[in-house]
């Protein structure tokens, strides 16, 4: 499987209207779009089983990225040549902005997810296909995107 190909030029889009409308912010790449099993397991057990901070909330068959439906945003720190997940507050504030263009384009937001039982489970990075649970995904229902937006138009204008 691959990503799924309205996810993709979605996210190319909001790629490229950050570049054009945030010109002094640091430029995105897409850190991780398809996922198979092996790798979500992996990234299920950081954290739990294995070292390093939890970075996800889906057990392996449970994500959107399996499917081909979600992707995840990092902002490229020119100094150090890498992409980051910058976890200060203006990093936080930089993905909250970012935010405004993944729902610009039709795109679920991570960052929009509330808690659950007072535990935060938002994930700014990331943004997927709409309205479709896993199950759904599975079975093999085609998600519905919304319309896309006018190409000229801003986030600032919207
Ligand atoms: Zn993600």
């Amino acid at each position: 499987m691959k990503l799924h190909p309205e996810v993709r030029r979605r996210a190319l889009l909001i790629d490229m209207d950050w570049r054009t409308h945030e010109p002094k912010q640091p430029r995105l790449i897409v850190s991780e779009g398809w996922r198979d099993s092996a790798r979500q397991a992996q990234l299920w057990r950081q954290g739990r089983e294995t070292a390093g901070k939890k970075v996800t909330n889906s057990p392996p068959g449970t994500s959107l990225h399996e499917y081909g439906l979600a992707v995840d945003f990092a902002f490229i720190d020119d100094a150090r040549n890498k992409a980051v997940y910058d976890e200060t507050p203006e990093g936080a504030a930089r993905f909250d902005r970012l935010g405004l263009y993944i729902r610009k384009y039709g795109l679920e937001w991570g960052g929009d997810w509330p808690p659950i039982n007072g535990k935060d489970r938002s994930d700014r990075p990331h943004a997927q296909a709409p309205g479709i649970t896993w199950q759904q995904a599975k079975a093999g229902v085609e998600p519905v995107f919304p319309a896309l937006p006018e190409p000229a138009e801003g986030v600032a204008t919207c």
